[in-house]
């Protein structure tokens, strides 16, 4: 543990004037973080019983389920809680989510903001062989939706607006992280004054780098892809027709996303030289391979925005949780983006972790005890990996040259036209609707 300089400001004080709501937070636990020299020196009463590490939308969506549960909460994060209103990025998100985003009450403000798909298309860059699936193919009204970012940030920030049981850590980054039998002590820094605080447990939801998993010394499995991902928002001349398109080349998947006003967000995979090209070409070289790849269907292209590229990795935690300890999201895994599953397994996690933690307390159950935490580990832990490994094989299935494997996709995708029990099933996990639902997507 760092010594610390006593302080006599707390954080949570300072966090909400940070806060975009902070005319309106009335937080009640504002004066119970202390500043603290070193963990012997906390005064014995817990300050929290949970500390979100991460408000990221999955940090986000944890703390929006648990507001009203009785429990004090600390959200914190390195960056402003609005720093997530100004992120340029969309996601493809399930059936699910919306289901978890409904129970939440956030739906029907994000609903109209994003775009509803009724169709899905596959296809293979050496087959003609063209797959569309339809709702009726699943017996729901839709297949997925396409948000932004920031449509997503401000519902959950509007909907934590004013909740007393929140308080609002936000910039300070947590830095060091002590395990007790008891508690977790945090230390975060801001500016470079460091504090502490107490929670019985801790939530990591800091993102596949989470310094809180390393620190806990919890090991991972995975790999780095060969590949790397360019993304972008494009504007094309002809309606994009609500589909969303995932189209398999040699190089890796390449997916468009529609978004409102006929926009779309793609998502190009390729060999890392290969993305780093299709960064840094002139945009008209860029818009022509787009073109090329559409085979001109969508008409003149134009690019909205900067072009941004991201390293892949598929990665599992060995454990989810710890004693005073769970991790959330990317935290906890990361999937290739094809298929776009990786935020929502995440929101999963938060809707699985916060009715664990609900019903542990409402029984009495000492909420960061391993005991409960199993629960949400056993729930969670292998639904992520079959996701992991479905995205996996996609990717590897479908990126390939080698003859044997290009029959067998060519043949796969061709019985998937003409099979509605195939197509149900892979459905039924692109949407999220094939794991264990939580109460929150029951409501
Ligand atoms: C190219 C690409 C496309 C993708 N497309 C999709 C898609 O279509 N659909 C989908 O579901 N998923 C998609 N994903 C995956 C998705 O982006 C991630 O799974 C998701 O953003 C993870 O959210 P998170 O809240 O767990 O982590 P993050 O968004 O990384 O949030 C972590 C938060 O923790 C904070 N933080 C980090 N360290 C600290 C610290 N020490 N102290 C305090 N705060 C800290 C950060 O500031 C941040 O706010 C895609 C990923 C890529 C790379």
């Amino acid at each position: 543990m760092v010594p610390q300089q006593s302080s006599t400001t707390s954080l949570a004080a300072e966090a909400t004037h940070t806060h975009p709501f902070a005319n309106s937070f009335t937080g009640s636990s504002v004066s119970s973080v202390s500043s603290v020299a070193s963990p012997n020196e906390l005064n014995p009463s817990l300050d929290y019983d949970v500390a979100i590490a991460g408000a990221g939308i999955v940090g986000l969506t944890l703390a929006c389920a648990l507001q009203d549960s009785g429990l004090r909460i600390a959200l914190i994060d390195a960056k402003p809680a609005t720093a997530g209103l100004q992120q340029h990025r969309a996601y493809a998100l399930t059936l699910m989510t919306g289901r978890i985003f409904s129970g939440l009450n956030l739906w029907s403000q994000i609903v109209p903001q994003i775009t509803t798909f009724r169709q899905i298309r596959l296809a293979d860059e050496h087959s003609s062989a063209v797959v569309n699936l339809q709702p009726a193919d699943l017996g729901t009204d839709a297949l997925g939706y396409v948000g932004e970012h920031r449509v997503l940030v401000k519902a959950l920030l509007d909907a934590l607006q004013g909740a007393a049981a929140i308080t609002w850590l936000c910039p300070a980054e947590v830095v060091q992280v002590n395990f007790q039998a008891e508690s977790a002590v945090l230390t975060l820094s801001t500016d470079g004054e460091q504090q502490q605080l107490r929670t019985r447990l801790l939530v990591a939801a800091d993102g596949s780098r989470s310094l809180i998993r390393q620190q806990a010394g919890i090991g991972t499995h995975g790999w780095q892809y060969w590949q790397s991902c360019v993304t972008a928002v494009i504007r094309p001349q002809k309606p994009h027709g609500d589909i969303a398109r995932e189209h398999f080349w040699a190089s890796g998947p390449f997916a468009t996303l529609p978004l409102p006003e006929n926009r779309c967000q793609i998502v190009l995979t390729a060999p890392h030289a290969e993305a780093q090209h299709w960064l840094q070409v002139d945009e008209a070289a860029f818009l022509h391979e787009l073109n090329r790849r559409y085979d001109g269907q969508l008409g003149d292209l134009e690019l909205l925005g900067k072009r941004t590229l991201f390293p892949v990795q598929l990665m599992q935690s060995d454990r989810y949780i710890l004693p005073r300890l769970a991790l959330v999201g990317d935290a906890a895994h990361c999937c290739h983006p094809v298929g776009g599953q990786g935020l929502n397994l995440g929101i999963r996690d938060a809707a699985a972790l916060a009715q664990v933690i609900w019903q542990a307390h409402q029984q009495g159950d000492d909420i960061g005890d391993a005991k409960i935490l199993r629960r949400y580990e056993r729930w969670r832990k292998l639904e992520n990996l079959t996701i992991l490994g479905f995205t996996d094989l996609l990717d590897r299935c479908f990126s390939s040259q080698w003859l044997p494997l290009v029959v067998v996709r060519r043949l796969g995708l061709r019985m998937m036209r003409h099979l509605p029990p195939l197509k149900f099933l892979a459905l039924r996990l692109m949407t999220g609707l094939g794991g264990r639902p939580p109460e929150l997507a029951q409501r």
